[in-house]
């Protein structure tokens, strides 16, 4: 069994172990386009470990992580940390009331605590309708890139973008160079998920180029702060003390609408961030809803693909296939089990 597997990224490292798990003579190859791997959303993302407090309209966002979570603590453990103070706050202008998000975290029954103590972390504190804390942990960046990449047994082709992929004769190419042939190849790119697939098996896709900022916060150890459900935004720990913040209104500060514009600004995004300096405006959001000081420490410019028609703040994680070719629309991380589960039992 010969696997190509498009994508360096938390996805393509998360299936390509599990592939070697259930046949350990199959070869695997990855293909990366940096000369990098694990640097783009695997390591660049908010690092929740998700169980769906943060997605009260989308169920079959939170069905997937409730099935995910447990698997990815029982397989990625030691790259996980505990946030003992884990509060999601309802704001009273944001798209679900506090009985509707209380109602839909009933419905999963996910255990949490509404808790009264804590309005002094917000700047209007009587525009928060109820706060509960939970139980969610946080996926140290750090540790996840470097337990993939110690444990990995595939073999990662770096600097080599894959722009073709025949799924019929199981080939890829870059440009008009055959880069092999494979029995089975997996698209996780995250950001380019209709690569070789014909136009009727396409996602609806749109991107956005997204800034995060790393950021000391003069916060207690083990806290983290989500305003819900809207534009607002959170704080949540990352490594070492540090927090992520981010903003519903600014973290995506520009979209697109096709394949080709996204790649364009790809190339050129870090000057995009730097002109455009949507950092600043994340900082000054999320300090401007919460009583804390904030010490940028990083901006992390990274794209998201989010499905163009996913109603109800949908981030699911789905499988396409045709031919020899599984493409995956990458949604949380934890919902990672759900793509290499399907891609196993089908090609081993
Ligand atoms: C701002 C932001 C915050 C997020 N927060 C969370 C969170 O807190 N919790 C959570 O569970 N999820 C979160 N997500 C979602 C999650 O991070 C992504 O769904 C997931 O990381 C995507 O899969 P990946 O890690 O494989 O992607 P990536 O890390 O982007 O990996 C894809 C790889 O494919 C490579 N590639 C792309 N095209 C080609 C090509 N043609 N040829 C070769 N290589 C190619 C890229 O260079 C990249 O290395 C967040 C996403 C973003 C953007």
């Amino acid at each position: 069994m010969k696997v190509a597997i498009i994508g360096g990224g938390f996805f393509g490292f998360h299936i390509a172990r599990e592939i070697v798990r259930k046949d350990r003579h199959a070869t695997v190859h990855i293909y990366e386009r940096n000369n990098e791997v694990l640097c783009e959303a695997a390591y660049k993302n908010q690092c929740r470990l998700h169980l769906g407090f943060h997605y009260p309209r989308s169920g079959y966002t939170i069905y997937q992580s409730v099935l995910g979570y447990d698997r990815y603590v029982h397989e990625y453990g030691e790259c996980i940390e505990d946030i003992p103070n884990n509060l999601y706050a309802v704001h009273k202008d944001g798209f679900v009331t506090a009985e509707q998000y209380l109602a839909v975290m009933d419905s999963f029954s996910l255990d949490y605590e509404v808790v009264k103590d804590y309005a002094h972390y917000f700047r209007d504190p009587q525009d928060i309708t109820v706060t509960v804390r939970v139980k969610e942990k946080c996926i140290n960046p750090r540790k996840i890139v470097a337990k993939l990449k110690a444990e990995n047994r595939a073999k990662v082709l770096y600097q080599t973008s894959v722009d073709r992929i025949d799924s019929t004769e199981g080939k890829l190419y870059r440009g008009t160079e055959l880069l092999g042939q494979y029995d089975a190849i997996v698209n996780a790119t995250y950001t380019n998920p209709n690569l070789g697939l014909s136009r009727e098996k396409r996602f609806n896709v749109k991107w956005e180029l997204c800034m995060l900022v790393v950021c000391q916060a003069n916060l207690p150890k083990g806290t983290a702060i989500t305003i819900m459900d809207g534009g607002f935004g959170s704080l949540y720990p990352a490594y070492e003390g540090l927090y992520t913040a981010s903003s519903v209104q600014y973290t995506p500060f520009l979209s697109f609408h096709s394949v080709e514009q996204a790649l364009e600004a790809y190339r050129g995004r870090e000057e995009l961030a730097k002109s455009l300096n949507p950092a600043a405006k994340v900082v000054e959001h999320v300090q401007s809803m919460m009583n804390v000081e904030l010490t940028p420490v990083e901006p992390w410019v990274v794209f998201k693909a989010k499905l163009a028609d996913g109603k109800g703040d949908t981030r699911i994680t789905e499988v396409r296939s045709e031919g020899c070719l599984y493409s995956v629309f990458c949604g949380k991380l934890d919902a990672a089990f759900s793509a290499s589960d399907r891609i196993v039992a089908e090609i081993i």
